[in-house]
């Protein structure tokens, strides 16, 4: 596609930002669906961040998705956070409002449940607590969604207990904060499991834990995606529990995005982009170089 001079324009700041997939992934629905529009890599360094964002309206950009270490900075610059962002306390999506003022949202919560969906329907929000390990800027958007999705009991496992506890504070009484010590006990009776951590990502240790105890029915899910399956993913599907790996939340986190900034058409036939095997195979052929 080439890209006249009407292409709304979008991007995602980061810093660093070479190793965000999230250019490719734009670019790839642009071109699958012949939408004019351009997606680029925007190196912001924090001390930045605010006259970067204020600028986007006065370059006629629609809007930026935030990566690391953005997110939380930019829920205060935003001239309008959701009320979801707000309770995540950070942020991963901007759009820029036809006044120029700058409204924000969080969509890796959805990304995560649209994944898991995806990848274990017969999953439902009243089978059983869920436990999270992690209690960083992802396991809150997690456990917000599982939350809002109607889970009962939410058990978070945090390395360092202070941050979740933080969490339990602010997200209320259906979480159970456990300390890092008894995170193999946390796993009786669980319906899912979710590491939010980066252990097991390529270059970092992996997590170590015995699942004994977590029942043979539950879902093990991890949100690192590099590499695709992580060391908890493997010892949860040879003893038998479904499996879910993290790429799929990258890919779910950007619809919503995508489908603001370049989606809507004069003839009201907007695009949802979709998350395909042929997307996924793209994606992940790119992250195994
Ligand atoms: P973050 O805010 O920095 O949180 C990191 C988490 O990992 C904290 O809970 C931290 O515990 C824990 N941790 C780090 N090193 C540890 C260790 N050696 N032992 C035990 N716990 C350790 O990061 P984040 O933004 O939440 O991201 C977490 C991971 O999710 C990253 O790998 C990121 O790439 C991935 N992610 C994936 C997606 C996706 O779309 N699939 C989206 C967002 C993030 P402490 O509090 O004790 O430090």
């Amino acid at each position: 596609m080439n890209v006249t001079g009407k292409a709304p324009l979008a991007g995602v700041m980061g810093w660093p930002v070479e190793h965000s997939r999230s250019p490719m992934l734009h670019r790839y629905w642009l071109k699958h669906y012949e939408i004019d529009g351009a997606y680029i890599p925007l190196p912001v360094p924090p001390e930045s961040l605010k006259a970067a964002l204020q600028t986007l309206p006065l370059l006629g950009f629609a809007g930026v998705n935030l990566t690391a270490p953005h997110k939380e900075a930019a829920l205060t610059i935003v001239d309008e956070a959701d009320l979801l962002s707000k309770r995540i306390g950070a942020v991963n999506t901007v759009t820029v409002q036809p006044d120029g003022t700058l409204k924000a949202t969080n969509t890796d919560g959805f990304g995560f449940l649209e994944n898991l969906q995806s990848g274990a329907p017969n999953w439902h929000a009243n089978l059983g607590p869920a436990v999270v390990i992690g209690a960083g800027g992802a396991a809150r958007a997690i456990v917000v969604a599982l939350l809002d999705h109607g889970v009962g009991e939410v058990r978070v496992v945090n390395r360092t207990k202070k941050r979740a506890a933080a969490l339990v504070s602010a997200l209320g009484s259906s979480i159970k904060a456990h300390a890092w010590g008894s995170l193999a006990d946390a796993l009786a009776d669980a319906s899912l499991l979710i590491n939010a951590t980066t252990l097991g990502m390529n270059g970092k240790p992996s997590l170590e834990l015995d699942l004994e105890k977590l029942p043979t029915q539950a879902v093990v899910t991890d949100i690192v995606y590099s590499p695709l399956e992580t060391p908890l993913l493997r010892a949860a599907r040879a003893r038998g529990n479904l499996t879910v790996d993290g790429l799929g939340m990258l890919l779910h986190q950007a619809r919503p995005g995508f489908r603001m900034w370049f989606g809507e058409r004069e003839k009201g036939d907007d695009v949802d982009p979709q998350v395909t095997t042929e997307l996924r195979a793209y994606v992940s052929k790119d992250l195994g170089r």
